[in-house]
């Protein structure tokens, strides 16, 4: 009777044999790799889509005609990507969505990144999601990014991934000179004009004088990838951490690494997706960009991207309702949920977070000033998603987000709601969110994992 009546949060340590504990561990190895090949929504994308082409997926293409069965892929310029296997049962009745978003907090170069002071080269940024600047300083950075030449040639640049690789840091202010800078308020202690790249400290052979550093800067960039200092206002450069991510802990049960926020629902998302060959309903994976500045533009979750292409969809199936297709399906929006730290105490739900290694996160609302802007999902959608999970002995657990009035956060589930989707948020804890080097615990990813596998099964 007492278990019945009770729902405890319960550890991986007691629920999983040392079997499937194993099992997480050999999951995660690919996690990593994964990790350490996708940094930004342009990589996250093209990887997505160079697994889903070996499984068979093809571009969709407006006017297509599909059966059960069918792989399709839709990428919006490279940087949001829809991956869609059809059901059995026709589309009336309803998908499966899953979206996860592929962007992550980092530095972006500004349009004219490139500046010389004190015979030093810097590259100029502007922060992108939101971030502690500290804890920027002091850690060696890579540079990723995407540029179209002027006469329209494409480029993909990373430099700081490999060991032999050069690496870019944001220099801080010594703490023997540091007395002042640390009386301040964290956020300002580290102003975010000051977040700018060390590029350089050469002149450029035969130059002297003002600007022979950037010069030289600008000389090496065109010796390497044939871009002018005009190449750069077009295009998406960015800085990230170039640590690898790795196994955390003696006991190695966590993943450490930058991106995790939601690299690691991209990951458990796709691989469940591509398990599912012939699923009941149609399957849907959509990786949006843009979630941590709000989700505009157009490969946010707010634009048209994904109601446009379910409306072709709908069309090719041989009409009917998009609205009924909606009204009918069912939405994880997966995401990341804080979890409980114990020397942060002050800042959480002791009973109501979510904790490591305690299985994936169930989560409803969001919200500060009383749930404002969060999606608050019905209960009967939860409901579903719960006999989802116990059906196929999932670990999940609960999460608050934070003490009330706290945290000041949202995800994509509201957006998928807006579409009248039933739509509920679930994904794995992450301690250190948003800090260059964020934690997960192995068997939460794991039961990430198979609780979108379970999903995308269901009938
Ligand atoms: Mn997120
Ligand atoms: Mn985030």
């Amino acid at each position: 009777m007492k278990n019945k009546l009770l729902c405890p949060r319960q550890s991986a340590s007691d629920f999983m044999t040392p079997e499937e504990t194993e099992k997480a561990g050999d999951f995660c190895k690919s996690y990593i790799s994964f990790l350490n090949s996708v940094k930004t929504e342009r990589e996250a994308v093209q990887k997505a889509i160079d697994m889903a082409q070996k499984e068979g997926f093809v571009p969709w293409k407006k006017g297509m005609k599909l059966k059960s069965g069918d792989k399709v892929y839709l990428s919006r310029r490279g940087k949001a990507l829809i991956l869609c296997t059809i059901g059995k049962k026709s589309l009336s009745e309803g998908i499966s969505v899953i979206g996860c978003h592929v962007d992550s907090p980092r530095l972006d170069l500004k349009m004219k990144p490139l500046y010389e002071d004190s015979s030093m080269a810097f590259f100029d940024t502007h922060y992108y999601g939101n971030i502690k600047p500290y804890q920027w300083t002091g850690i060696p950075l890579a540079l990723h990014g995407y540029i179209v030449r002027e006469e329209g040639q494409e480029i993909n640049i990373k430099i700081g991934e490999d060991a032999s690789d050069t690496r870019f840091f944001i220099a801080d202010l010594l703490p023997h000179l540091g007395g002042k800078q640390m009386r301040k308020p964290l956020k300002y202690a580290v102003p975010a004009e000051s977040l700018d790249l060390l590029a350089g400290l050469r002149s450029s052979p035969g130059e002297s004088g003002a600007e022979s550093v950037k010069l030289n800067i600008l000389k090496i960039l065109y010796e390497q990838y044939g871009i002018t200092e005009k190449d750069l206002i077009s295009a998406e450069l960015c800085a990230v951490p170039s640590f690898p991510a790795s196994d955390l802990g003696l006991d190695r049960s966590m993943v450490g690494g930058y991106g995790q926020d939601d690299k690691v629902c991209v990951y458990t998302a796709l691989s469940a997706f591509l398990s599912v060959k012939e699923p009941e309903y149609t399957a849907c994976l959509v990786f949006a960009d843009k979630e941590e500045t709000g989700s505009f533009g157009i490969g946010g979750m707010q634009s048209s991207f994904f109601p446009g292409f379910i409306s072709e969809l709908t069309e090719a199936a041989g009409g009917g309702n998009c609205n009924e297709v909606f009204s009918n399906s069912l939405c994880i929006s997966a995401d990341v949920n804080t979890c409980w730290y114990p020397l942060y105490k002050e800042s959480f739900d002791e009973h109501g977070d979510a904790r490591l290694n305690h299985g994936v996160v169930l989560f409803r609302y969001w919200g500060r000033d009383g749930k404002e802007n969060t999606n608050d999902a019905d209960a009967q959608t939860v409901a579903a998603i719960i006999k989802i999970l116990d059906k196929e002995k999932i670990l999940w657990q609960t999460a608050e987000g934070g003490k009330v009035d706290e945290e000041i956060s949202g995800t994509l589930s509201r957006f998928f709601a807006n579409l009248n989707i039933p739509s509920v948020d679930m994904g794995a804890p992450l301690l250190s969110m948003h800090s260059p080097y964020e934690a997960a615990a192995k068997t939460d990813i794991y039961m990430t994992y198979r609780a979108f596998a379970a999903f995308f099964k269901r009938s």
